[in-house]
């Protein structure tokens, strides 16, 4: 068969490098299995089935014909069939993507249990216990994923069982109410379909799987993808596994499992185990797990040969894995690993330390983290002295500092949030409804679950704060409070503070402080000093792996002396854009009001004449801060009306005035003149170039400024000023042949009264559709380009970015039509493809074009990767996001 037309892979068959087809579940079960490890036989689906289903509606032929094979194979070793009423082959359908969705997708156990079966099982086992309860979590999760039944209905059921029995978990119900049980739950599901729970097993597992492949377009799928960027036309794959049991009393049990700590990236043991128990049990916080290391003296045999797994597990990904095992009397199952997933301080740690052990080489580590994490560690932290105010304690399951109004569901949290309150979501245990909430809020606490409860998982991967399994908190949804063990009562709105790497929770707002990965950044702590944070210390390792690597030079959008400074520390090789309206505003505002209103030569040059020396002084300070280092600086470019005062409150203020017989001249000026300046569209109006050229005498105040102030670095402080002056907004060469021609005449004039040679360079920013296009005629005129990539976006797609984030993004987001905004990461196939071109035809007619990028896409992890593979020369971003943008170009090259 084509390989495309064999829909069914053995568990033997797969490896690990087959997640596309098998899905990450299927793809390391196979893994697993071909390593020797104990894993149930099975077989997988292949996501290909799964997209054939989803575009036709219907489920192939040839695919029930091969389940139908594997299935047979897999009961001939079994030595049972898939039901069989006197010893059933049970099964679990299970789905699995490339991508891990955690909670996204569902899971059934115990397929093939009926009236019949359950009995067999019973008798096979020796326990009537385990059969029923066995067969009632088939009926509720079957009931809940397959068939659509509200899970409240028999969660509900089970709850009222244990209360009328006086259980205080469902291992205390007794066979026979457990039986009364499953009568009760096939009621629900007889009511709630109208038609009686399927008892035919290959029923059951067939319309288990295309609940799978259809759980795939869920809303909380689709919104989870769309979160994380995961492409919404993959599919999924379903796993049909052999069951084995957790549940068959104390001897056995489940659990999860990780290498290292998630958190933390120590070596050692961390996971959960809860005995008699089976499948979810121990991360949906139902009853409480017990740490790992407790297995050791619960059943020595099987915890030493979980570590032993777990060692060689490690060494075959080279990695921190996470595990799913189960064990069945005394024998453990593998049921799951993959790499896991981990904080963003634990991911520095561990490629640093998997470096130290050998395991990977310096490029390896690179890939091991992100920039997205990076920016994660730079974020502000609690005050760390110890605090008295302390109302409780859980897990630190995702780090972070939040503070906010306690809410209590995710519709409050979605509504305060949006109208402008940060909130806390407090809940006894997430589950998928509230991802919608958990994205709202600044931080979410839960008082069960454990670090690998749907809280924590959920909360790690999309980078928010998570306190779970706070248990001395008494949390109660229904009258939205929560009390703690000394009886403070915390009502709706009432402020929390949550730390995340501490799991501490605090009454009140607490002050944040500066991450310790920023103060290294800003140099107040060395990653050398013998007291220096573990962390500090991989971050700085892993900076200069990709400083030594990255080919991309990064440069910083600053503005002002402070700002270069802070950049210069953060790593910045220069400043690819500072803006001289910024220049332009305060005080300065009078003088280009009187420069806009100058209706003669020589009021407009004295205006000219009075910016002139403090744009200077601003220079100097500038070039002084990045001595030695290139500075671009753009000339003005934003339209005259920005300077200028609003219409409305102007036209008041005259109209007040004339009522008054109160003639202010200057004002009634200044109104015609905003009259005049008004535009429809300022972003395509007068501005930029168009300015200079229109506006006498402007850009060559500006360049005279700049020349001057390089000519006194150079010559009166021996400084070693690099200025490249760049001209915005340039759509055609002509525009830029005469600005140059006039700025190449002021800049002879300086050199000659100064008596030094400036070198400096001229070129232009690359932000209309129109310089791309003609690239290669601007370049005769200009020594760089830098794209303008926000100013291009817009153009581009004919956006304008105030007008349409706001009013249709959500909208388009949500329909897919683009996974990211294209203001944040750069569209490569339409913005991108002009790049693309305009590299190319620049450089065709000037080799040695400088090519940068100034746009906010500099700082942006995904955007920077495409500008390395562009071939440009450096990317410029805001001073913060540097050590992100030299992270991730490091990455490129690597
Ligand atoms: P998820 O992707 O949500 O982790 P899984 O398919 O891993 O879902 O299954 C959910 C739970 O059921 C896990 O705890 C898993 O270990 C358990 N499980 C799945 N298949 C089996 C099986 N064949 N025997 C016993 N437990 C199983
Ligand atoms: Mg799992
Ligand atoms: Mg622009």
């Amino acid at each position: 068969k084509p390989a495309s037309e064999k829909f069914v892979y053995d568990f033997a068959e797969g490896n690990k490098d087959l997640k596309e087809l098998l899905g990450g579940k299927g793809a390391n079960l196979a893994e697993m299995t071909n390593l020797g490890l104990p894993v149930p036989p099975g077989f997988t689906i292949t996501t290909e089935a799964c997209r054939r289903y989803l575009d036709s509606g219907a489920q192939p032929t040839a695919l029930r014909d091969e389940v139908g094979s594997h299935l047979a194979a897999l009961e001939q070793r079994m030595g049972k069939k898939l039901g069989q009423a006197d010893d059933p082959l049970l099964v679990s359908v299970r789905s699995g993507a490339k991508f891990s969705m955690p909670g996204m997708m569902d899971t059934v156990l115990n397929i093939g249990l009926s009236d019949d079966s359950v009995h067999g099982l019973a008798g096979q086992a020796g326990d009537e216990r385990f059969a029923w309860d066995s067969y009632r979590r088939l009926i509720q999760m079957f009931g809940e994923t397959v068939l659509g039944i509200d899970g409240e209905l028999f969660s509900g059921a089970l709850e009222a069982a244990r209360n009328r029995h006086d259980a205080a978990s469902d291992v205390e119900l007794s066979a026979e109410q457990l039986r009364e049980l499953v009568e009760e739950f096939k009621g629900i599901v007889t009511r709630e379909t109208g038609r009686d729970f399927p008892q035919e097993a290959r029923e059951q597992m067939d319309l288990a799987v295309r609940a799978v492949f259809d759980s795939w377009n869920g809303a909380r799928a689709r919104l989870y993808r769309r979160q994380e960027r995961i492409p919404h036309d993959l599919g999924t794959a379903v796993n049909i596994c052999s069951m084995v049991f957790g549940n068959l009393g104390p001897d056995s049990g489940t659990g999860v499992a990780f290498t290292r700590d998630p958190a933390s990236g120590q070596q050692g043991v961390y996971g959960d185990y809860l005995q008699n128990a089976q499948g979810e049990d121990v991360v949906a916080g139902i009853r409480n797990t017990v740490p790992l290391a407790e297995l050791e003296r619960l059943d020595k045999p099987s915890y030493d040969r979980l570590l032993d797994i777990m060692e060689t597990l490690e060494t075959h990904y080279k990695d921190l894995c996470d595990i799913e095992f189960t064990i069945e009397r005394g024998t453990l199952w593998m049921l799951q690993t993959r790499v896991g997933k981990r904080t963003a301080a634990a991911a520095f740690r561990i490629a640093t330390q998997l470096v130290d052990q050998g395991v990977i080489d310096e490029a390896e580590a690179l890939q091991r983290v992100n920039g997205t994490q990076l920016a994660q560690l730079m974020f502000p932290r609690f005050a760390s002295e110890a605090r008295t105010d302390t109302i409780g304690r859980g897990i630190a399951a995702s780090p972070g500092a939040a503070v906010g109004k306690a809410v209590f569901d995710s519709y409050t949290a979605i509504k305060w949030s949006r109208s402008g309150e940060r909130v806390i979501l407090v809940r006894r245990e997430t589950n998928p409804d509230d991802l919608d909430g958990m994205l709202a809020a600044e931080g979410i606490l839960t008082s069960r679950g454990g670090k690998t409860s749907h809280a924590a998982v959920v909360a790690r991967g999309m980078g928010k704060t998570c306190v779970c399994g706070a248990e001395e908190l008494e949390v109660d949804t229904k009258r939205r409070q929560l009390t703690t063990a000394a009886g403070t009562v915390v009502e709706e709105g009432d402020t929390l503070s949550i730390d995340g790497s501490s799991g501490r929770v605090y009454l009140g707002e607490v002050p944040v402080v500066p991450s310790p990965v920023v103060e290294y950044f800003e140099g107040r702590t060395h990653a050398g000093a013998d007291d220096a944070d573990e962390l500090v210390r991989a971050v700085h390792r892993i900076m200069a792996y990709a400083d030594r690597m990255r080919r991309l030079r990064v440069r910083a959008n600053a503005d002002n002396a402070e700002d270069a400074l802070r950049a210069r520390r953060f790593g910045a090789q220069g400043i690819g854009l500072c803006r001289t309206e910024h220049m332009f505003l305060g005080e300065r505002r009078e003088m280009v009001e009187r420069l806009i209103l100058a209706d003669t030569g020589s009021e407009r040059d004295s205006a000219l004449t009075g910016l002139l020396p403090q744009q200077r002084q601003d220079f100097v300070e500038l070039f002084e801060a990045m001595d030695g280092l290139p500075v671009t600086v753009r000339l003005l470019d934003p339209p005259l009306h920005e300077f200028l005062p609003d219409i409305t409150e102007l036209s008041v203020r005259v109209a007040l005035a004339e009522s008054r017989q109160d003639h202010n001249e200057n004002d009634l000026r200044l109104l015609q003149a905003v009259h005049r300046l008004h535009e429809q569209n300022p972003m395509l109006g007068l501005r930029g170039v168009r300015l200079g050229l229109v506006i006498p005498g402007l850009f060559t105040m500006q360049v005279r400024a700049i020349a001057e102030a390089a000519a006194e670095r150079r010559v009166a402080s021996g400084g070693d000023p690099r200025v490249e002056i760049m001209i915005p907004l340039v759509g055609t060469v002509q525009e830029l042949e005469l600005v140059r021609d006039d700025a190449e005449r002021v800049i002879a004039e300086v050199e000659e009264t100064y008596g030094t040679e400036l070198h400096l360079a001229l070129g232009t920013m690359i932000e209309l559709p129109r310089a791309a296009l003609t690239a290669d005629q601007i370049a005769e005129s200009a020594d760089f380009f830098s794209f303008g990539t926000n100013d291009l976006t817009q153009t581009v797609w004919g956006f304008s970015r105030d007008d349409v984030e706001a009013s249709f993004f959500t909208a388009y987001l949500e329909k897919g039509i683009f996974g990211v905004s294209p203001f944040e990461t750069i569209d490569k196939d339409g913005v991108g493809s002009l790049v693309r071109d305009a590299v190319r035809a620049g450089r065709a007619t000037r080799p040695d074009l400088k090519l940068g990028v100034c746009g906010e896409h500099g700082g942006d992890p995904e955007s920077v990767h495409f500008f390395h593979e562009a071939g440009l020369d450096y990317v410029s971003c805001s001073p913060f996001r540097i050590p992100v943008a030299r992270l991730e170009a490091g990455r490129a090259a690597a």
